[in-house]
């Protein structure tokens, strides 16, 4: 018996000393093979005064779901948990394990194994399938890791890369990383309204060198065949303010890319006759002088957040959308590469 009892274990890879296997067998549940394992759970001592002096009343017996490697077969553990008297101290108790919580029927095991899934970019349907468990089993284990990562912002990185996220109803969400380690710092649930623009504006941000300048497309605005540049040459020779606030633009960008920030500097004081929102945008910079000519000289951009919003974006289409904020926002978390090397039990136990 005893030799059967740690075979089951081993395979199991249960450790619980409290634990004896006594029997297994086959059982069709809602016509579907399971395997049911027969086990008691032995309450050694008092929990309250440790003594050995205890009074033997009944069982109770819970189905705790158990990971399995084949999906198809199902494991249910029915475990008999002892139910004693102290003779010392007249109190009542009941065996526990670390095999399940209290008042709960998934195993540990199950919640930790469902848990390392989440770290990957896959549904929380195929999750819950592969686990034998249900849909809102797995949604309460990525509830219980959730505190983990709401207002946790003790610190501000030296360097900080930020940028907004459609998320939960289509609203706009708040994401900035740390620029140098590329992690996460907050994800914040506030909204911003943007109006969207059409035509072809693309083409006047675009740097004038990198104009298709060559061959000509039929464009339906102008009802004529134009090239990218000729496009934007029409355009600017309406207006000398709309050609100077152009020609401003592209002498910035280059300023830019070179890191030129006396050469900023100077754009910024520029006396030429411009539109107002470019003056605006002008006046803007030199309120910030300091931040700007920083952004040119200095190598942070936000290219690491762009790459991290593209990775949120698959998370929400792997799911079909999310229609709670905090689990989009524990999951992100989840999924950052960080929590993926470390061992997930952490995350879980801290619950
Ligand atoms: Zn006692």
């Amino acid at each position: 018996m005893s030799s059967f009892n740690h075979c089951i274990k081993f395979e199991l890879d249960i450790k619980d000393e409290n634990i004896v296997f006594k029997d297994y067998f086959y059982k069709s549940i809602k016509l579907q093979k399971h395997k049911i394992y027969e086990a008691e759970l032995i309450q050694p001592a008092c929990p309250f005064c440790g003594s050995l002096d205890l009074l033997h009343n009944g069982h109770l017996i819970t189905n705790i779901h158990y990971p399995t490697a084949n999906a198809s077969l199902p494991v249910i553990i029915r475990l008999a948990k002892q139910r004693v008297k102290c003779r010392d101290c007249d109190h009542w108790s009941m065996a526990q394990s670390e095999l399940v919580n209290k008042y709960c029927s998934i195993s540990n095991a199950s919640k930790l194994k469902a848990l390392s899934a989440l770290t990957e970019d896959r549904s929380m349907t195929s999750i819950a399938r592969e686990n034998n468990v249900s849909i809102n089993t797995v949604q309460r284990v990525l509830g219980n890791c959730s505190h983990r990562f709401i207002d946790s912002c003790e610190y501000l990185p030296a360097h900080l890369a930020f940028d907004e996220f459609k998320g939960v109803d289509r609203q706009l969400h708040f994401i900035c990383l740390d620029s140098d380690n590329h992690q996460i710092v907050q994800i914040l649930r506030t909204r911003y309204k943007k109006t969207l623009l059409k035509s072809p504006w693309k083409l006047y941000l675009k740097r004038f060198d990198e104009l298709e300048k060559v061959h000509p497309r039929y464009n339906w605005h102008y009802k004529d065949c134009l090239t990218q540049a000729q496009v934007v040459t029409e355009g600017i020779n309406t207006s000398t303010a709309l050609e100077n606030s152009y020609n401003l633009m592209q002498s910035f960008i280059q300023a830019v890319e070179t890191g030129n920030t006396h050469e900023l500097k100077s754009l910024i004081n520029c006396q030429d006759q411009i539109g107002t929102l470019m003056h605006k945008t002008l006046l803007t910079f030199e309120h910030n002088l300091t931040a700007v000519l920083n952004g040119a000289a200095l190598p942070y951009s936000n290219g690491s957040l762009e790459g991290f919003n593209r990775k949120i974006k698959q998370i929400e289409r792997t799911a079909f959308g999310y229609s709670n904020f905090t689990n989009l926002l524990t999951r992100i978390r989840l999924e950052e590469d960080l929590y993926k090397e470390k061992e997930p039990n952490s995350l879980l136990m801290a619950a």
